[in-house]
């Protein structure tokens, strides 16, 4: 079973409208085969219309960073999966763990997220990951299984096979701490154990389980080199062409 990796960017909210449309310009023809390695860029939502307007012929996926689970209605200031849907975005990242720790989202709503975003035809990017107080008391594997129980509750195997995991420990995001290739990669083994305990073998060789956590040009290749690790979430590289492309050419 090979699965083709997902390098995506998470510009986080970064960015004004001319300086996406300068992204764009400097990615202009360099992008990998899609058929080696798809590539996506997660932007703040006034910059998905945009990015998909401004494709061209460079086979960039575009996800949202975060949306609502209602389609529809009064929820003064979200953005709905049929809004994502109808204006062509791939993906949405949903559970990073900014949006658990600063707008206290949980578990239930994360999961509601994730069968919203499968109905409405959207890819979701599931997010999961540890503090370092749990990473220090050695209890990722528990909470990082946890995690994805609750995340994936009552999706079907179809849905699962198609989704993208992220397993970003929070003590390596911004801090330049990436975890080393064998914590990433055992981390992500978890991961797909906890899909096949779920939903079996099948379903747990063709999830994409992603890494995220100050990754970067220089150390991206060791961690795509192991076997549960299949691309990378990354956030501070991503912004500017060159460190962007860099991240693509491992
Ligand atoms: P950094 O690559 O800046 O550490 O961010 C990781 C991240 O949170 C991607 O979602």
């Amino acid at each position: 079973m090979s699965r083709t990796p997902l390098i995506a960017g998470n510009w986080k909210m970064n960015k004004n409208l001319k300086e996406v449309m300068s992204f764009i310009a400097g990615i202009d023809g360099k992008l990998p085969d899609p058929n080696r390695i798809e590539v996506a860029i997660a932007a703040p939502a006034l910059y998905l219309i945009p990015l998909v307007q401004n494709r061209g012929t460079n086979p960039y996926k575009v996800s949202a960073e975060n949306v609502y689970f209602e389609n529809s209605g009064a929820f003064t200031g979200e953005i709905s999966p049929a809004m994502l849907a109808a204006e062509g975005i791939d993906y949405s990242i949903i559970g990073h763990s900014e949006r658990r720790e600063y707008f206290h989202e949980t578990d239930e709503e994360i999961n509601k997220k994730a069968k919203a975003l499968f109905a409405a035809g959207v890819t979701p990017i599931l997010c999961c990951g540890e503090t370092l107080e749990t990473f220090e008391a050695g209890k990722t594997a528990e909470w990082v299984s946890g995690q994805i129980e609750a995340g994936l509750a009552g999706l079907t195997a179809e849905q699962v096979s198609n989704l993208v995991i992220a397993y970003e420990p929070i003590w390596a995001i911004g801090t330049g701490k990436t975890a080393t290739p064998e914590i990433a990669d055992k981390t992500c083994g978890v991961v797909r154990d906890t899909v096949r305990k779920l939903y079996g073998d099948e379903t747990a060789e063709k999830v994409r389980i992603q890494y995220g956590g100050s990754v970067k040009p220089e150390t991206i290749a060791e961690l795509m080199a192991k076997p549960n690790i299949d691309g990378a979430l990354v956030g501070g590289a991503s912004l500017e062409p060159d460190s962007f492309l860099g991240l693509l050419n491992f």
